[in-house]
């Protein structure tokens, strides 16, 4: 991966954070996006050069086009190309649908599928001329088996199943891979907000016991975003301790 250019979305915390250092160690130079949260995105620069990458931040909102046409034009401008595109930035709005406001649904929505949109439509530009890319899209088991209370986060992830299936379609003959991984339940800031009740009830559907760690995670988006990964895609990808068995 020495060299490589690649933009990780949301990787100012949790997944995105240890996605951003395992490819720097890897060697790529890395352009982490994230959307407000500057003590944070600092702190992951801090890590990945630990790691010994090269790294930039990118402030702004993927689920704005004008955003996001703004920051891969300065990725361009800093790295010159993008090789790795990694989907990561996600929301969670959860609501019984019956609760369920537009505004939850449309942030969700416009955040997670969207923002995958945007941001692929963006890369695949340098990617076609380099006839080379890897995308790897960040979905969830929700997206395969649902969950109430999360119906517009789950058709998010579904959708981005399906993207990536025909992302993987249309680019296969120029070099580019599109993947989608569904981590289960990973220890971040998101699944910190559930009440220790639900957490037990959780852990009581996982086979191996135990929630996530970022690092796991990081492990199959490195293993798809290396060159020796070509013959992978459209493919979804589990890392959930055993939750959804395909
Ligand atoms: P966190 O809440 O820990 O971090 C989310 C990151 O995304 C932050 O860096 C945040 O930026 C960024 N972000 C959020 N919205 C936007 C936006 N509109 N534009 C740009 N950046 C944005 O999330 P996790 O690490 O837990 O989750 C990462 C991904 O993995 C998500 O897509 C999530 O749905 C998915 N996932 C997570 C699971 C889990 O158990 N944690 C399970 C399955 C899937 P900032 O720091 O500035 O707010």
């Amino acid at each position: 991966m020495r060299g490589r250019v690649a933009v990780v979305t949301g990787g100012g915390r949790g997944i995105g954070r240890a996605v951003a250092e395992r490819l720097g160690r890897e060697g790529a130079r890395v352009a982490v996006v994230y959307r407000s949260n500057d003590a944070a995105a600092e702190e992951t620069a801090g890590l990945v050069e630990a790691a010994g990458g090269e790294v930039e931040l990118f402030r702004g909102d993927v689920a704005s086009a004008e955003d996001v046409r703004g920051i891969f034009k300065q990725i361009l401008e800093t790295f010159g190309g993008v090789d790795i595109l990694v989907n990561n930035a996600g929301i969670t709005r959860d609501n019984l649908l019956l609760r369920m406001k537009d505004s939850e649904f449309d942030e969700v929505i416009n955040t997670n599928l969207r923002g995958t949109y945007y941001c692929t439509r963006a890369a695949l530009r340098p990617m076609i001329r380099a006839r080379y890319g890897r995308i790897i899209n960040i979905s969830s088991v929700v997206g395969l088996m649902g969950n109430a209370g999360q119906a517009n986060y789950a058709a998010s992830k579904a959708g981005i199943i399906g993207f990536t299936k025909s992302v993987a379609r249309e680019l296969a003959e120029r070099g580019i891979t599109a993947n989608a991984v569904t981590p289960g339940y990973i220890e971040t800031d998101i699944t910190g907000e559930l009440p220790e009740s639900v957490q037990q009830q959780i852990l009581a559907q996982i086979p191996v016991g135990r929630f996530g760690r970022p690092e796991e995670v990081a492990e199959v988006v490195a293993f798809l975003a290396r060159e020796s990964a070509g013959y992978i895609t459209g493919q979804t990808i589990g890392v959930d301790g055993g939750m959804v068995m395909q």
